[in-house]
């Protein structure tokens, strides 16, 4: 059986699961284990399935023992894993697409509803019973023939988009390559940045944290949305410059913003608490049960696919 490590607590289902499959190093208390531990950890070890918690950066992983082959990622996103510096060690690095989308484009409905509809001031007001109906009170912005700009119209990204549609919003969309027709659903193409948030309402990001997408969201590109522009992030935090979210925000360039992701987890810039219209939430873009499990299976599977067949079909790098 091979040996493997799984730097945190899974749920029970498929701890059974990895356990039945490999000899597997489970993490009972689910402790943040430091750089060091996961190390040491995985001597004696072929796999290592880790989270968007584990830095795998350069130093860590040419400090893995030579018998790690795999890292398997649970999670689609793999910006915590430096992807070269595992091929030039011979590891493959594996992820979990497709299982999460469902979750995560329900969480990023949330995060546009929430930011237009002012839920964070709505709920702040309700719990402290001092609101006083009127008909101008909490004055949100409405989804229906709002133009809804999707930065990263991949597999979540199309799925937000059908629901958005389905609220009655209209559906734009910038990615580095134009999508087959029955993939866009409809949707408009703009082949620029810019293009895409100068007709941004409101904004979904959807895109891979990547060096070519940190800061996108910046003082210079914020510029470029209709005053009163909500921007959305379900994707990764470094994707958005803080400070200039926040400078825009306070200006009321941008009227409200709804974040599920953010720079330097669990700490967020401070900066966003102060604001009212800013609905936060502390990444769940794939926090249901039923896709948790599919999540911790699929990253099992690709391990044991990998040492069967010497490849995977969800290999990154
Ligand atoms: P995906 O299917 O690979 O879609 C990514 C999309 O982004 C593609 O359409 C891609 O199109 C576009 N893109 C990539 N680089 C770009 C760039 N430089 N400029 C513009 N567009 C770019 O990925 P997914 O499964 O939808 O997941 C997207 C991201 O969501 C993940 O990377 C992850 O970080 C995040 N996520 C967050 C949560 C959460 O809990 N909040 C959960 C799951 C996923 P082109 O290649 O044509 O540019």
């Amino acid at each position: 059986m091979k040996k493997i490590l799984i730097t945190r607590k899974l749920i029970k289902d498929s701890e059974d699961k990895a356990t039945k499959i490999f000899e597997a190093k489970l993490n009972s208390n689910d402790e943040l284990y430091s750089r060091a531990k996961v190390i040491e950890m995985s001597q004696g070890c072929e796999a290592v399935l880790t989270s968007l918690t584990d830095k795998m950066d350069e130093e860590m992983i040419n400090k893995l023992p030579n018998t790690i082959k795999v890292i398997s990622n649970f999670a689609v996103g793999f910006g915590n894993i430096d992807l070269e510096a595992a091929k030039k060690k011979g590891i493959a690095v594996t992820n979990t697409p497709e299982v999460l989308s469902d979750a995560t484009a329900e969480i990023g409905i949330l995060l546009i509803l929430g930011a237009c509809r002012r839920v964070s001031e709505g709920i702040q007001s309700a719990k402290e019973s001092n609101w006083k109906w009127s008909a101008d009170y909490l004055i949100g912005k409405q989804l229906t023939g709002t133009r809804l700009g999707i930065l990263g119209m991949g597999r979540i990204g199309q799925k937000i988009a059908a629901i958005a549609k389905s609220l009655g919003m209209i559906i734009h969309y910038h990615n580095r390559s134009k999508l087959s027709v029955e993939k866009e659903q409809g949707a408009i193409y703009h082949d620029s940045l810019r293009s895409l948030f100068e007709v941004s309402d409101v904004l979904s990001i959807c895109c891979p944290a990547t060096k070519e997408t940190e800061n996108l969201i910046n003082k210079e590109t914020l510029e470029y949305f209709p005053t009163g522009a909500v921007i959305t992030n379900v994707a990764r935090g470094d994707i958005v410059d803080d400070v200039a979210l926040i400078d825009a925000l306070n200006k009321k360039k941008i009227f409200a913003a709804g974040l599920d992701v953010y720079k330097g987890e669990p700490n967020l810039n401070p900066g966003y608490l102060k604001i009212k219209s800013v609905f936060i939430l502390p990444h769940l873009g794939s926090a249901t049960k039923h896709t948790r499990i599919a999540m911790a299976n699929l990253a099992i599977d690709n391990i044991y696919e990998f040492f069967k067949t010497g490849n995977c079909k969800n290999k990154v790098n």
